[in-house]
């Protein structure tokens, strides 16, 4: 088979993708291992998705947001941040930064099932499901895509959107910088009895990391736990009774009775940032070029933001006449979305270091930079306009602070 592009991965970003490229003229073939049925109703993940307003504006660009239903979309209003034994945290309200929310959460496999939906009503998508790929080679004349049911596709550009573990990204003889944070993550959707108020928290304990992330319903949240794989493997052989318990002891009681309210999902944190995002007729896209650690909720808006910028940027050449392919076209990609990735990933990898660290040097500084945090404008001004700027991500949020 032939076509213009062959993208490597149905996830998120390989689907939104494929999207941007509507009525571009272009034809492409979409080739995920997982079978059909499990990505037009993907299974609940676990995953709640914080998004930030520019991401909101591209789900909507992307014709996307309006295939959520209402009771899938959260409201990220405030956010608190609290450390140890500390009562009172660092806030970040709504009213600050001069928005009615911070920004929105959403369910990982709702974003799925909206994009692939988005995906199956475009002609020139060529999907092709239940099937792995098997060996990639790009060229000076084009690129070759085998898959290991014995096709091949022939296309001018392969983007890779196959994972933070991309096997493509490997294939491709692309290294990548990986960080094992050697922590779990549980994510887990929970009844409690206070309502959150559509405030977001994230709680730096001692041993552990908790966060709260406020759903639709006013008394439902995601619960996120951070521990050593072995406290985890023990927290994951209670049944639900002994679950609940342990569970609102960790929160303080602060949100009264805790009940379990869907499946536990545990999640390795290993952050990926890859040597380089380009190659001759190449592209790396979502977590297969960034994966962050969740804890500053920005892997899938980092996703959004790659796939617009190489789209734009393919669209731009196309307009001017110049082949979509060519190195110049995906050179600026590549370092566009490094400017706009690289200051963040790093911060990232830092301070998931310093809070998940119980050591005393850790815990001062951690006090420090909240206490800090909390008195300095600037430092909160940077954070939020990074969840509320309309256009784009981490440059817009650098761009202020040096103004
Ligand atoms: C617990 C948790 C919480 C998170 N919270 C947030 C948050 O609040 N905000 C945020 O922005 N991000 C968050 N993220 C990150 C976000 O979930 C990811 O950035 C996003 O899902 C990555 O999408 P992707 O399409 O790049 O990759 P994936 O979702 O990993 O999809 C890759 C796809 O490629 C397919 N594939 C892999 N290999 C092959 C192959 N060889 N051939 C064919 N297909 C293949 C896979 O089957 C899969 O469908 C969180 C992540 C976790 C784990």
């Amino acid at each position: 088979m032939s076509c213009d592009i062959v993208i490597i991965g149905a996830g998120p970003a390989g689907l939104c993708f494929a999207r941007a490229l509507k009525g571009s003229g272009l034809r492409i073939a979409l080739v995920e291992r997982q079978p059909e049925a499990g990505l037009i109703a993907p299974p609940d993940d676990g995953r709640e998705i914080a998004i930030t307003h520019h991401s909101q504006r591209l789900l909507r660009e992307l014709g996307l947001w309006t295939r959520l239903r209402e009771e899938e979309i959260g409201t990220l209003r405030d956010a608190m941040v609290l450390d140890g034994d500390d009562r009172e945290g660092l806030m970040f309200r709504h009213d600050e930064a001069g928005k009615p929310q911070l920004g929105w959460l959403l369910s990982n496999h709702a974003i799925r099932r909206a994009a692939y939906a988005g995906v199956m009503e475009l002609p020139e998508v060529e999907r092709i499901t239940g099937v792995q790929v098997s060996a990639v080679r790009t060229g000076r004349d084009g690129a070759e895509v085998e898959l290991a049911d014995g096709q091949t596709l022939h296309a001018q550009l392969v983007v890779a959107a196959d994972s933070r573990f991309s096997d493509t990204r490997r294939a491709m003889g692309i290294g990548a910088d990986m960080h094992d944070f050697g922590k779990t993550m549980l994510v887990l959707r929970m009844h409690h009895e206070a309502p959150h108020e559509q405030v977001a928290w994230e709680w730096f304990g001692h041993g552990q990391t908790l966060a709260l992330l406020p759903l639709h319903d006013p008394h439902t949240s995601s619960v996120v736990l951070t521990l050593s794989p072995p406290a985890m493997r023990e927290m994951l052989a209670l049944d639900d009774t002994a679950l609940e318990q342990a569970m609102a002891e960790r929160f303080d009681q602060r949100l009264g009775a805790m009940r379990v309210a869907g499946p536990r999902c545990a999640y390795p944190l290993v952050g990926v940032y890859a040597q380089r995002f380009v190659a001759e007729r190449f592209a790396l896209i979502g977590d297969a070029a960034v994966g962050m650690h969740p804890v500053t909720a920005h892997g899938f808006n980092f996703g959004l933001l790659g796939q617009d910028t190489l789209a734009g940027e393919m669209r731009a050449a196309m307009a001017a006449g110049r082949p979509f392919w060519e190195a110049s076209v995906l050179q600026r990609y590549e370092r566009r979305h490094r400017l706009a990735t690289r200051p963040l990933y790093l911060a990232t990898r830092m301070l998931a270091g310093l809070y998940t660290d119980d050591r005393r040097p850790a815990r001062v500084l951690r006090k420090l930079a909240l206490g800090a945090g909390a008195r300095l404008g600037p430092f909160k001004r940077l954070v939020m306009s990074g969840l509320t700027a309309e256009s784009a991500g981490v440059p817009a949020l650098l761009r202020r602070r040096s103004t």
